[in-house]
C-alpha cells in the first residue's frame, strides 16, 4: 500500500541509493512474505536491514536525532494537557519503566488508584520535585476579570502557556479546591492542602488592559518582565509568534525611553536583533480608536506598537485579547 511504501522510504532515507534499492529488493521482493508482516514488523525488518547494510549512516542519523530532543506542552480536551518529551530511546524507555515499576510497587502495597493514575502522579511528583502530584508549588499565572472571580460570571480566564480555561475551573484554582466542575468525585479529598501559588492578574474593565508597573532601571525587573510575558504571550513582531526571549524598550533607553509596561514589548531573539538594525523605528500607539457610536463609553484599545521597517512599510501589532475585553 501507499502507507507501507512511505514506511520503506522513511526508514531508509539515511542510506545511499544502492543500499535503498537493496533493502527494497529484500523487503518487497518476496510479496507473500511481505503480506504476512504487520506495519510494526515491517518497520523492524527494514530497520534491521538498514543497520546491517550501513551501520555508520544510521549512527550519524541517530546523533542528529538525539540533538533534536525536546519537551512540549499542548492543550487536550476537558482542561487537560499533553506534556510530551522526545527522548533518545534508552532514556524514554527508562522513564516509562521507572513509572511502571513505581505504579506496580504502590498497587502491590494496596494503593486504590489505577496504574495509569499512579504513573501520571509519579510523573508530576518526580518532575517538579514535590511530594504529591496535587501540591502544585510552582507559580501558575491566571488572568481573569473581577466579574469571573467574584460575581460568578461565565467569562473564561486565561492560563498563559495553556490558553482559555472555564470560569468555574479558574475559581476552583483560586480557591485551592479540586480542579473539577463543582461536583466533587469520590476520589477528591476536601481536606487536602493545595499549595497552588496563583499570580492573579486582573484586566481593567474599561480598557481591557492589564494594570501596569513602572521601573526607573534600564534592566527590566522580574515582576515587570512577567507582566509583559503575560500581556504579550508571544513575540510582538507582526506574524512572528515565536516565544518571547527579550524585553525590548520600544523607544530605546538611550533616547530616554522609560522602563514601563507601556514602553516595553516582548520579542523573540531574532526580531529583537532585527529591530536594532538601522532604519527600524517603533512607537507606542496611544490614540483611542474611532468610536462608531458616540453614545457608547470611550474604550481604549489594547497595547499597540507601530513598527516602521527600512523599506518604509508600517505594521501595527496589538497585544492579544484578554478576558473582559469583549474580543474573547
Ligand atoms: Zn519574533
Amino acid at each position: 500500500s501507499e502507507w507501507r511504501a512511505t514506511l520503506l522510504v522513511r526508514e531508509t532515507a539515511c542510506l545511499t541509493r544502492e543500499d535503498r534499492q537493496r533493502v527494497d529488493e529484500l523487503v518487497a521482493g518476496n510479496l507473500s512474505a511481505l503480506e504476512q508482516l504487520g506495519d510494526r514488523q515491517l518497520i523492524a525488518r527494514i530497520k534491521t536491514l538498514a543497520y546491517t547494510l550501513d551501520p555508520h549512516s544510521v549512527v550519524n542519523r541517530t546523533a542528529k536525532a538525539t540533538a533534536e530532543r525536546f519537551v512540549s506542552c499542548r492543550p487536550a480536551p476537558d482542561t487537560m494537557t499533553y506534556v510530551s518529551a522526545l527522548l533518545p530511546v534508552a532514556q524514554g524507555v527508562g522513564v516509562y519503566a521507572a513509572l511502571t515499576r513505581e505504579a506496580d510497587r504502590q498497587r502491590a502495597a494496596g494503593d486504590p488508584r489505577t496504574k495509569g493514575q499512579i504513573m501520571a502522579d509519579t510523573f508530576v511528583e518526580r518532575t517538579t520535585g514535590q511530594a504529591r502530584a496535587e501540591d502544585v508549588r510552582i507559580e501558575v499565572q491566571l488572568i481573569m476579570t473581577d466579574r469571573t472571580l467574584l460575581a460568578g460570571s461565565a467569562e473564561p480566564a486565561v492560563l498563559p502557556g495553556y490558553g482559555m480555561i472555564p470560569a468555574q475551573t479558574a475559581r476552583n484554582l483560586v480557591r485551592g479546591g479540586p480542579d473539577t466542575q463543582c461536583t466533587p468525585g469520590p476520589d477528591t479529598q476536601p481536606d487536602k492542602t493545595v499549595h497552588t501559588w496563583l499570580r492573579r492578574l486582573y484586566t481593567e474593565p474599561s480598557t481591557g488592559q492589564l494594570v501596569g508597573m513602572d521601573s526607573r532601571a534600564r534592566l527590566v525587573p522580574s515582576g515587570l518582565a512577567r507582566f509583559i510575558a503575560v500581556r504579550d504571550q508571544l513575540c510582538r513582531m507582526p506574524w512572528c509568534g515565536a516565544p518571547i526571549r527579550n524585553y525590548d524598550h520600544i523607544r530605546p533607553f538611550h533616547e530616554a525611553g522609560p522602563t514601563t509596561a507601556d514602553n516595553l514589548q516582548g520579542l523573540c531573539e531574532a526580531c529583537n536583533q532585527a529591530k536594532e538594525a538601522p532604519g527600524w523605528k517603533s512607537t507606542v500607539v496611544t490614540e483611542p480608536p474611532i468610536q462608531p457610536h458616540a453614545r457608547e463609553p470611550l474604550t481604549l484599545q489594547p497595547h499597540t506598537v507601530e513598527t516602521r521597517t527600512p523599506t518604509g512599510h508600517v505594521y501595527r501589532s496589538t497585544a492579544p485579547p484578554l478576558p473582559g475585553t469583549g474580543h474573547t
